[in-house]
């Protein structure tokens, strides 16, 4: 379903005091606010108890940074779709560009990873985008429109209705560099005409499209003000209250 998201990838940062005080912090800053966009946190998993705790009491919703592609079992470390759901988890981003590039998941791979999170009610939030050197030889829509059709077009409608995608230019996250309001635009609705040629227009007009890489306080309006942008994925600007307030504030 399409609403405006601004979703806080925490990635591996902070101890146990430091999520909960930012989690407080956040939880406290948007209390009473008349919010334009759900607020979704994304915290280590050791820590997502204590975040759905505070999103009982307050607007927050709690997203997963990964999960299991398996259902149970002997699979040591990993985490299953069943367990975040029974940690009341809302979201969980898949297919993360450090995922794909520290732990080689590919796009078959993480699909099976987006089964897992539909089957127990939970949103996937999948990522997308290409490398600087795929963006420089204009492959850009050919790299997206591979991670997206293997990675999600085996979902039936009811199924794809149930998911969030956010394209993340590789080139762009944690560098500074963010991608301009028309390049993001550009692709957002690029993806919008894949899921148009696929599912119909109707579908396309009800998915979530999120613009991640280096969205901060200073920008995030104008990339927001896009007709095909329809909130963020925050990496570092998540880690401060007041900045992710801010970026929460821009619609
Ligand atoms: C991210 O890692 O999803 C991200 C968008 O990071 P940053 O905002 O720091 O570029």
């Amino acid at each position: 379903m399409r609403k405006k998201i601004v979703a806080g990838n925490w990635k591996m940062n902070l101890d146990f005091a430091g999520a909960e005080e930012l989690a407080a912090a956040v939880a406290e800053r948007l209390e009473g606010e008349k919010l334009q966009c759900e607020v979704v946190i994304c915290p280590p998993a050791l820590y997502l108890e204590m975040a759905t705790d505070f999103a009982e009491e307050s607007v927050l919703k709690v997203g997963a940074q990964n999960v299991s592609n398996r259902d149970n079992g002997a699979f040591t470390g990993e985490i299953s779709a069943a367990m975040l759901a029974s940690l009341d988890v809302d979201y969980c981003i898949v297919g993360h560009s450090e995922r794909r590039k520290y732990f080689h998941e590919d796009n078959a791979f993480l699909a099976g990873k987006v089964d897992k999170l539909l089957d127990h009610g939970l949103t996937p939030i999948y990522c997308c985008g290409e490398l600087l050197e795929e963006r420089e030889k204009e492959n850009h829509f050919n790299i997206v429109e591979q991670q997206i059709s293997e990675g999600l077009f085996h979902l039936n409608d009811s199924e794809f209705y149930n998911l969030v995608i956010a394209y993340e230019p590789v080139w762009a996250i944690g560098t500074g560099r963010t991608a301009s309001p028309e390049q993001a635009q550009e692709i957002h609705a690029f993806i919008r005409g894949l899921i148009i040629k696929k599912y119909g227009r109707e579908l396309a007009d009800e998915t979530t499209l999120l613009y991640g890489g280096s969205c901060n306080a200073k920008n995030a309006r104008e990339l927001f003000s896009q007709p095909d942008v329809d909130g963020g994925l925050i990496g570092g600007a998540s880690l401060k209250a007041t900045e992710f307030v801010q970026v929460v504030n821009s619609f």
